[in-house]
């Protein structure tokens, strides 16, 4: 138990024990929201706030046995915020955006244990503040249990504001990828890059840590929810703090910038990516949920929650959550590839609705979202063509595959015919992120009185990494580096723009080893045989030379499977066989609702099987068959209006004041 300051009734205590009584506890508040850092006194404050975003207050307090919690009182500086009557007649005796849930709570806790909220409470004072919540039980018992928040104050008038925020985020994209991306794109000679990606190009450059609340070691949705709201997630949480009931949807909310920003300035949000919209990434923009895992609810939860966010572009992969599924089920799996269920949906509980203002959701697998989504006057796109002809919308949704859209190698690739893999998946006509990025920033600038925030997501970047298919998230950090040269373009002419380019996590360890000692034939032929495709091949410091590759019209390597072509090695690895050789097909998806049938099911299933007739084994560091996520930090680019507070190192959460301040105060 917490150092923390715990006062209890010793009178009640005392008279108790005078009349012979068992000796009865004061309640236990195991669990105050925000968050404190235990060495309270001494410590940095870990939740932090800008003047008047909105979080939750919430406390999770278990009685002694057989005795029940009559009351809980919040305070802030000692001044009541909520006080939280239970005489157990269940009428409710608090404010309805408060709520004392005693159903639905995680295994473990005693019984007749509530969990006490009191939603969407602001502060606007910049300092620390002292919150404390009292709970009295049944017997007279009080336990007072304190904890601290800061609010960070923003600097008015330190220089033109920023109008429009642009958050360029590739998926577990470290300093090796960047670099690998460069070599293969720019290529070097006498040890000079001959060009620069346009993330090189930016004029401010930090170093971000990335620990989760829980671990060293984050996954991407507090990756990017610490980004977006200045608090650390909990693994697998986006847009909340955790808590001790079983319910998904009804954490303790923190504000979104988005959120922040379109109740303060009516701004207006736009969310890009090349993964499923579902995914962590795109939700931990606008969505709250400790499951990242939720897509019907987390896709609904866009639409329904527009008005909070400001919501005009939301562009990827994850049809699958959009379309109706009457069954219910998604095994047999649906013909229409939908994976709306009601078991990862739903409906949220009134003090929640009426503190923020949330839509009620509903259990709804039989939703058809697209046409929602059009009848909100969503314009629809399911493909480039049509993304490319829909001129300029007020507000657009596209969704150009039923899960995680096709990686750049497979897309341009099938744009030169030189592969059908995206016919495979059953979408030919996928666009490119560059292309996303473009329309979505002339949707955003339209009529743009009030500034927008854009969050572009390269995905696959991580995934590839996951799986250790080296060309894939290279081409797929080259096309994310095009998408960043749009931004740029962007907020060069639009100079009241901030662009930031960074990512959630390093993924994999990918490190670049050096470069093959061999020409393409001579590894295939090596690979035929799986035989030394190592020592004689491997080239390490020298031997490494310069790999060089050709650039086509379309701005991706002509091939990757070039003579002497770069190494790379990985940090966090899972058992793989490694040829160097590019992987003619993807690694399956688990995502994709039509996996397991032909001709996805002949993919290679994963890492410890793909190549393993013409590679050799290299053994993993990590359990499971994929690479793992590292604990590194990560670089930041920044460039335009305040991009000179992104120096030095810094912590992910920290990413957030520094864009409020820009976004309000101003920055040089
Ligand atoms: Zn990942």
């Amino acid at each position: 138990m917490q150092r923390f300051a715990m006062f209890q009734s010793s009178v009640a205590l005392a008279v108790l024990a005078l009349c012979g009584a068992e000796a009865v506890a004061a309640p236990n508040i195991s669990r105050l929201t925000p968050p404190s850092n235990p060495a309270l006194a001494t410590a940095n404050t870990l939740a932090r706030f800008l003047p008047g975003q909105r979080f939750d207050l919430q406390a999770t307090v278990q009685p002694d046995a057989g005795a029940t919690i009559t009351q809980v009182v919040f305070a802030v500086d000692g001044n009541t915020v909520a006080t939280l009557n239970n005489d157990g007649t269940g009428t409710s005796q608090y404010a309805s955006n408060t709520s004392l849930v005693k159903t639905g709570l995680v295994s473990g806790l005693a019984s007749n244990t509530v969990v006490a909220s009191s939603r969407a409470y602001a502060n606007s004072a910049p300092g620390v503040h002292t919150l404390t919540v009292t709970a009295t039980d049944s017997n007279g018992l009080t336990t007072t249990r304190q904890g601290s928040f800061e609010v960070v104050g923003i600097t008015a008038n330190s220089g033109r504001p920023a109008k429009n925020i642009i958050i360029m985020l590739g998926d577990g994209m470290g300093a090796s990828h960047r670099t690998a991306a460069r070599i293969m794109a720019k290529g070097y000679a006498q040890g000079v890059a001959q060009g620069r990606l346009a993330m090189d190009t930016f004029p401010y450059t930090g170093l971000v840590m990335t620990a989760s609340l829980n671990s060293i070691v984050t996954d991407s949705a507090p990756g990017m929810s610490n980004y977006v709201n200045g608090n650390k997630a909990q693994n697998n949480q986006e847009g909340v703090f955790p808590d001790d009931t079983t319910d998904a949807f009804d954490n303790p909310r923190i504000e979104y910038l988005s959120e922040y920003l379109h109740r303060l300035k009516g701004t207006s949000l736009g969310i890009v990516t090349t993964a499923d919209v579902f995914d962590a990434t795109p939700a931990a923009n606008a969505v709250h949920t400790s499951a990242r895992g939720n897509g019907t609810g987390i896709v609904d939860q866009y639409l329904d929650d527009r008005n909070l966010t400001g919501l005009k572009v939301l562009m990827g992969g994850g049809r699958k959550w959009f379309l109706p599924n009457a069954s219910n089920k998604t095994s047999p799996q649906p013909i229409n590839g939908s994976q709306r269920r009601t078991s990862n949906d739903y409906v949220l509980p009134t003090d929640l609705q009426v503190g923020w203002g949330a839509a009620a959701g509903a259990l709804d697998n039989g939703r058809d979202l697209i046409a929602d989504f059009q009848s909100a006057g969503f314009t629809y796109a399911p493909d480039k063509t049509s993304l490319l002809s829909a001129g300029t919308p007020d507000l657009l949704l596209g969704l150009f595959s039923y899960s995680n859209m096709n990686v750049a190698f497979d897309k341009i690739n099938g744009r030169r015919g030189a592969s059908t893999i995206v016919n495979d998946y059953g979408f030919p006509d996928q666009p490119m992120l560059d292309e996303m990025t473009q329309k979505a920033l002339d949707v955003l600038n339209k009529n743009n009185s009030n500034g927008f925030v854009l969050m572009v997501e390269g995905a696959s970047i991580d995934k590839q990494a996951h799986l250790m298919d080296t060309d894939r998230w290279v081409l797929e950090t080259i096309e994310f580096d095009r998408a960043v040269q749009k931004a740029k373009e962007f907020a060069q002419a639009n100079p009241d723009t901030i662009v930031i380019v960074t990512a959630d996590h390093e993924c994999s360890g990918a490190a670049i080893i050096g470069a093959s000692m061999v020409t393409d034939a001579a590894l295939r032929a090596k690979a035929a045989t799986s035989a030394d495709m190592r020592d004689n091949v491997v080239g390490t410091y020298d031997s490494a030379k310069f790999p060089a590759y050709s650039i086509a019209a379309d701005g991706y390597p002509t091939t990757t499977d070039v003579n002497y072509k770069m190494l790379i090695g990985y940090g966090a690895n899972a058992d793989r066989y490694e040829a160097w050789i590019s992987n003619p097909k993807p690694t399956q998806d688990s995502q994709q609702p039509f996996v397991g049938a032909a001709p996805l099911n002949a993919y290679p299933a994963n890492p410890n099987v793909r190549n393993s007739s013409n590679g050799y084994l290299v053994t993993g560091q990590v359990p499971g068959d994929q690479a793992a996520h590292t604990a590194t930090d990560v670089p930041l680019s920044a460039f335009g209006r305040g991009a000179s507070l992104f120096t030095g190192v810094f912590d992910n959460t920290d990413v957030f004041f520094k864009l409020g301040q820009i976004a309000i105060g101003g920055a040089r």
